[in-house]
């Protein structure tokens, strides 16, 4: 039984190009179809870029032939659209970016297109990376494609989903309060979040500066290893980007977690879990415990404080950075004779209706008055959460917990509530506050068949041993084998 070409993990499509059994052009052949099939049905791309991918993949042959051994030569990938692509219209889902054609490229992506990656397109996501569902798209929802009428999680639902249908072999996200593991916890594959610094901004569209950082969605832990290993390290253009060396981060995966130790906060496993998510997490840790590891209980007292915090640091830094969207230098310009005028048009139309709350619940949180009450305070509670991290990483080597309270919920179902969107990230926002790394890897299935994630939360430039515990598990499990069951048209 042989698999079609779109189902590879990355690994198995370099060893079979390797082996010449297919060349690139016949990779992305067979990806862009896949796309052609699924796509009506998921909407994971606001832009394929098909010419350009057949045109890379051939000179990935070429280079192939040539002799060069590239890490990614002729593997198609999809980018979340809040990342420059040179020549590529990038959106940020949003209306004001909407013929937006950067200049340059963003440093991550530039790596990936350098060790050979082929670009499959732009992925959808919540306008400017403000969501949990991805339905805060000015363009369209991405579809979950484990069941079309639930969300793919957000806000790099259009890579989760992407990476869940086989459009793509692996992507791109950006992960400012968990919008890369939340998706790949929605969607059944692994999510990546790197530490702060791990990964060069440059070219990522701001949102939350303090918080943001550029993650993977892959089919399995080993290619997420392979991508970070590639974008990694340090970069010019980016101040906050480490100096620390890159390691090869497969080589982690040694399948051995014998006497690591595991902490469970208490504050993670409460009220309002959805029992099978709980359940299967549980199962997951008595996994590890099996392979070797122990567990011990961790306390991360400031976790409540987390979700408030959160939301004052994302939206104040979120006001200043889209101050730059103004109808003059870039994106939309409603063209009116005076610059107010202008202004207030070209923001007023360009922005969509959580875009606009944020920047004005950002611009309160840092206005003379409120700002020591609010932005300041924010900033203390966000030094206790991290320190919380600390003392719970003298004690452990990661920390393990649910991704999200619930598996996926409805289209719809929380677009009129923002509070109610805002609780899907109360797991995974307090490592963006502390600026530490996580992956999201699956851990089963709810009885209606929709995806559970198990987080591993690792201090910062914990990399691999993240990735090492999520690599044990995921090998000890058949959860990577199921697939989203998409109807194919004819
Ligand atoms: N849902 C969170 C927010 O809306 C996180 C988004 C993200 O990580 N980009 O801010």
């Amino acid at each position: 039984m042989s698999k079609a070409l779109y189902e590879l993990t990355i690994h198995e499509a370099l060893e079979g190009m390797r082996r010449k059994e297919f060349s690139a052009v016949e990779l992305t052949r067979s990806l862009l179809e896949r796309i052609e099939q699924v796509e009506d049905q998921v909407k994971a791309y606001l832009t394929v870029t098909a010419d350009l991918a057949l045109e890379q993949a051939a000179a990935a042959d070429t280079r192939r032939r040539a002799g060069e051994e590239a890490p990614l030569l002729g593997i198609p990938m999809g980018i979340k659209d809040v990342l420059c692509t040179a020549g590529v219209r990038t959106t940020c889902g949003s209306r004001i970016l909407e013929n937006f054609i950067p200049p340059y490229t963003a440093t991550a992506v530039q790596r990936l297109l350098d060790a050979g990656m082929v670009l499959l397109g732009k992925t959808n996501t919540d306008e400017f990376a403000m969501g949990s569902s991805t339905e805060n798209s000015a363009y369209f929802p991405t579809r979950n494609p484990w069941a079309l009428d639930r969300v793919p999680g957000g806000s790099s639902g259009g890579s989760a989903a992407a990476v869940a249908a086989q459009e793509a072999m692996a992507a791109l996200g950006t992960d400012t309060g968990g919008s890369v593991r939340l998706p790949a916890s929605y969607c059944g594959v692994v999510g990546l979040k790197p530490s702060y610094g791990r990964v060069s901004r440059y070219g990522l569209v701001a949102y939350g500066s303090s918080l943001d950082q550029i993650g993977v969605l892959a089919k399995d832990v080993r290619d997420a290893a392979l991508v970070l290993t590639v974008m990694a390290g340090h970069d010019p253009h980016d101040s906050t980007s480490m100096p620390a060396p890159t390691p090869d981060y497969r080589a982690a995966l040694t399948g051995d977690v014998r006497g690591l130790r595991i902490g469970l906060p208490e504050e993670y496993f409460i009220v309002g879990v959805q029992p099978e998510v709980e359940a299967a997490v549980r199962r997951a840790i008595d996994a590890l415990v099996d392979l070797g590891a122990e567990v011990r209980p961790v306390s991360l007292p400031n976790t409540d404080q987390a979700l408030p915090v959160y939301y004052l640091v994302a939206t104040a830094e979120a006001s200043a950075n889209l101050a730059r969207f103004d109808g003059v230098r870039y994106g939309y310009s409603a063209g009116a004779d005076s610059i107010l005028e202008n202004y207030r048009l070209s923001r007023g139309r360009g922005f969509g209706a959580e875009v606009k709350r944020r920047i004005m619940l950002g611009t309160y949180a840092l206005s003379a008055g409120y700002y020591d009450a609010y932005y300041l305070k924010a900033q203390q509670v966000r030094t206790l959460i991290k320190q919380d991290f600390e003392r719970a990483f003298e004690q452990v080597d990661v920390i393990a917990s649910p991704v999200a309270p619930t598996t996926a919920f409805r289209l719809g179902e929380k677009t009129d509530d923002p509070l109610a969107m805002y609780l899907s990230d109360v797991f995974t926002i307090t490592l963006n506050l502390a600026g530490m790394c996580g992956v999201s890897v699956p851990c089963g299935f709810d009885r209606q068949g929709l995806p559970i994630g198990l987080q591993i939360m690792g201090p910062h430039l914990g990399e691999e041993i993240v990735l090492r515990v999520a690599h044990a598990y995921e090998q000890a499990t058949d959860w990577r084998r199921r697939q989203a069951p998409l109807s194919i048209e004819a």
